[in-house]
């Protein structure tokens, strides 16, 4: 095991490099789809966590019932209608989310999104069909935990998942916890070909490749409803950043080759390598945020939306 504590150091070196010259297209467009009856806010929370972290466009596709409602939580993040069925996302979304996945650098699925019989089949449908790097949180994972052959699906074909399961959520999925956090969670990505976070104190995240980052901040402040849907949001944010760069580094230009560009650099193994240090980057990013928030107003008070609100301070500390 090839285990490496995160250090502040280690994340200062890793902050993407803005382009001066840079447009918004260059920091990445990445979608989110999530909310339903009753969960309205995670959506919200898991857009404002990417465009605290830089994205250029961030999307995010919510089912109809609760379109105005998020709408009117939007300013900077653009909301649109999907098909739904007693209040969560129905099987006719499928399409309309395809399409926006493989138009933008990265996706994330699940936060609020609930569960309905239809989810498990349209949520594997969509990691079979695009190729468009994606994380999958909360009810996201919950959809795929019997039919987990999806993930090695897309890691055979080279393209990249990244998993977010608090321990919970990692019991459902299958995983052993008796073996220490840091083994269960190696195992788990070794077996799936995944990226996988094993949220809570001390987040561990494990890459295929046998190495794993162990997140020295954060605290329990976060232990909130809320916070790992600001998470996925940064983790989002930083991804969509990163495969930017690659559709943008000179070899390919043009709207026609950019999802060739990603599928090399999909196959190329540093790039899952930088991927695995991104996630670290952004869980560390997300828990320093968390610190600043308990310094002003303490771990009592303090909400996951004061985490996106000290997102820009927590990065400010490592320029
Ligand atoms: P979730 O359970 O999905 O809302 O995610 C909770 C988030 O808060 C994860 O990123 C956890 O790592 C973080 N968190 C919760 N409790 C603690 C704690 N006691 N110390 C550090 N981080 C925590
Ligand atoms: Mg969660």
């Amino acid at each position: 095991m090839e285990k490496q504590i995160f250090t502040k150091e280690l994340a200062a070196k890793l902050l993407p490099v803005r382009n001066p010259d840079g447009h918004k297209g260059d920091f990445g467009r990445v979608s989110i789809t999530g909310g339903s009856v009753g969960f309205t806010g995670a959506p919200v929370l898991a857009a404002y966590g990417a465009a605290r972290s830089g994205s250029g466009l961030v999307f995010l596709g919510v089912p109809e019932p609760v379109y105005p409602i998020v709408a009117g939580h939007c300013l900077e993040v653009m909301p649109s209608p999907l098909p739904a069925a007693r209040g969560k996302i129905s099987k006719d979304a499928f399409f309309p989310i395809l399409e926006r996945l493989n138009s933008c650098d990265a996706g994330l699925l699940g936060p609020g999104l609930g569960r309905s019989q239809e989810l498990p089949k349209l949520i594997s449908k969509i990691l079979e069909e695009t190729e468009t790097p994606l994380i999958l949180d909360a009810d996201g994972l919950y959809a795929i935990k019997d039919r987990k052959d999806v993930l090695r699906k897309r890691a055979e074909k080279g393209l990249l998942t990244i998993l977010t399961p608090h321990e919970g959520e990692f019991h459902y999925l299958g995983g052993e916890l008796a073996a220490g956090r840091e083994t269960a969670a190696l195992d788990f990505a070794k077996e799936y070909g995944c990226i996988l976070v094993l949220k809570g104190p001390g987040t561990v995240t494990a890459l295929p490749d046998g190495s794993c980052y162990v997140n020295p901040t954060g605290n329990n402040g976060m232990a909130k409803g809320g916070s790992g849907d600001v998470l996925g949001g940064m983790i989002l944010g930083l991804l969509g950043q990163l495969v930017a760069a690659h559709k943008n580094d000179g070899k390919y230009t043009g709207n026609s080759i950019r999802t060739e560009a990603i599928e090399q650099a999909q196959k190329e193994s540093s790039f899952l390598k930088e991927t695995g240090r991104m996630t670290a980057l952004a869980v560390y990013l997300h828990g320093l945020a968390g610190d600043l928030a308990r310094t002003e107003l303490g771990e009592y008070g303090m909400l996951p939306s004061d985490l996106t609100a000290r997102i820009p301070a927590a990065i400010l500390e490592l320029q």
